[in-house]
């Protein structure tokens, strides 16, 4: 006789452990299979390791920027990446380690290993089979290699946070998040990073003005961006470094290739075309607004339903996904005004419109600019600069974008994601109180309409 479970999870990362907890709270029989180590993309291989690089790395500029604030060092620090990677490491065995303990206490039933759906209640493990009323797949997605001639020499974004040493040159493919966040962190280690896209700007579907802003941004720190550029071909030379020929018939000499040119959903072999579950051409589950597939009893959350690819909002949807299936209150979630940041350096965030996307989608609107140099470097002296953004409709003053390229953005535009979620207005914005100093204070400070 097969296991029963009232919910069997496919997938430990973020929304399947959210999912999993949830349900096993409101009363649930839970089973969880994860094939490689429970924590997924954000904890293992994404956010977390990401963000402690970029931390790591910005040590650099302010051990150069401690010096103009009186700061005398007997030697100049050196960098010993391995004691980084360690020290990373270090963490995500801990959070791996609270993950499966939370799992445990919640009751869940863990199983390592590889699970495929074998029919609309029917998950398989091996030789093993377990029959579920629900079966929840939380797979997320896995890097994607164009079929470009010598691909095999590149890596992605999975090994560029395990690389045994630094290169000192770098060739980073792609303008998406990804690209971004990895060339600030190897320029930031000292590496000399050329990045390749093949479109005009960084970050395809951002504002505009944020694109050239942060492309202006960067290059100051050193990476060398060539737009509107493909890579041809990927050539191993006799010392081991790496040709990259481009299109426009240039090239590229580097030790390592890292390719960001997006991510696709792992469904690949694991049951759902059999099951008869309805996919997306790039292998996405196709869901309903409750996360419901095409076979009733089989549901997707998180990256591998390619709604909106970020950690938090897969959490949001497996907690809508439990009180729709045992908590009687089904509800699903909105997408708008998600705010989401770009760890590159200096850091992007936004929430809500571009001012592109306002224009096209609301007609008129205002729009208040600020670019300015930080505090910190009127004594560094550091030539960098920090632009803050707010999108207004005029019909009704509401704030439909807040927009920040510079130190501290995710931190600030965390807190105006809750007012525009609110429906502030301008005015709700002018007649908050700044606090001074800081860079956040230009966000209830901007007066001038861009134009006036
Ligand atoms: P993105 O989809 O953001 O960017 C893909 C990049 O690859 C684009 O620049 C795209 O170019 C380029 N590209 C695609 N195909 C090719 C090709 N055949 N040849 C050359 N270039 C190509 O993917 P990422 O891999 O950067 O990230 C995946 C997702 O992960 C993100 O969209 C985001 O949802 C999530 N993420 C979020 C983070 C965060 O919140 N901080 C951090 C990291 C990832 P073009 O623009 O011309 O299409």
């Amino acid at each position: 006789m097969a296991d029963e479970f009232d919910l069997f999870v496919i997938g430990a990362g973020s929304g399947g452990v959210r999912a999993s907890r949830l349900a096993a709270a409101a009363g649930a029989k839970v089973g969880l299979a994860e094939e490689i180590r429970v924590g997924g993309t954000c904890v293992l291989r994404g956010c977390v390791p990401k963000k402690l690089l970029v931390i790591g790395s910005h040590y650099h500029d302010d051990f150069q920027d401690a010096a103009s604030y009186g700061w005398r060092q007997a030697e100049a620090p050196e960098l010993d990446w391995p004691a980084l990677i360690r020290a990373k490491n270090t963490e995500l065995d801990r959070l791996h380690g609270v993950y499966r303990q939370l799992l445990d206490k919640a009751g869940v039933e863990m199983f390592d290993g590889r699970a495929v759906i074998a029919g609309p209640h029917t998950v398989r493990m091996g030789d093993r089979s377990f029959q579920a009323r629900h079966i929840l797949v939380a797979v997320g997605g896995w890097p994607t290699l164009p079929p470009v001639p010598g691909i095999e020499h590149a890596i992605t974004s999975n090994e560029a946070l395990d690389l045994p040493e630094l290169p000192k040159r770098i060739g980073i493919v792609g303008s998406g998040y990804i690209a971004v966040e990895f060339a600030g962190i190897f320029a930031a280690l000292g590496v000399t990073v050329t990045q390749i896209f093949r479109a005009d700007k960084l970050l395809r579907g951002f504002d505009e003005e944020v694109r050239s802003f942060l492309g202006e941004e960067m290059a100051k720190k050193g990476v060398h961006l060539m737009a509107g550029r493909k890579v041809r071909e990927i050539v191993k030379r006799a010392d081991g470094a790496l040709d990259l020929a481009l299109d426009d018939g240039g090239s590229v000499i580097v030790d390592t290739v890292l390719y960001a040119t997006g991510r696709a959903p792992n469904t690949k072999a694991l049951g759902l075309e059999a099951a008869g579950v309805r996919l997306a051409e790039n292998g996405a589950v196709i869901v309903d607004a409750y996360s419901q597939s095409s076979v009733p009893s089989i549901h997707a959350i998180g990256d591998v339903t390619d709604r909106i690819n970020l950690t938090p909002v897969a959490i949001a949807e497996a907690h809508c996904l439990v009180d729709t299936l045992f908590r009687g209150t089904p509800r699903g979630l909105s997408y708008e005004n998600v705010p989401s940041a770009v760890f590159s350096q200096p850091p992007v965030s936004v929430v809500g419109l571009s001012e592109e996307e306002a224009r096209s989608n609301l007609g008129e609107i205002d729009i208040y600019a600020a670019k300015f140099r930080p505090l910190k470097h009127s004594i560094t002296g550091r030539d960098e600069r920090t632009l803050m953004k707010l999108v207004v409709k005029r019909s009704d003053q509401k704030v439909v974008g807040a927009h920040m390229v510079g130190a501290d953005a995710p931190e600030i535009i965390q807190g105006l994601a809750i007012a525009i979620t609110m429906g502030a207005t301008k005015q709700d914005f002018d007649r908050t109180i700044g606090i001074h100093p800081t860079a956040a204070e230009e966000f209830v400070t901007l007066r001038e309409k861009r134009g006036d």
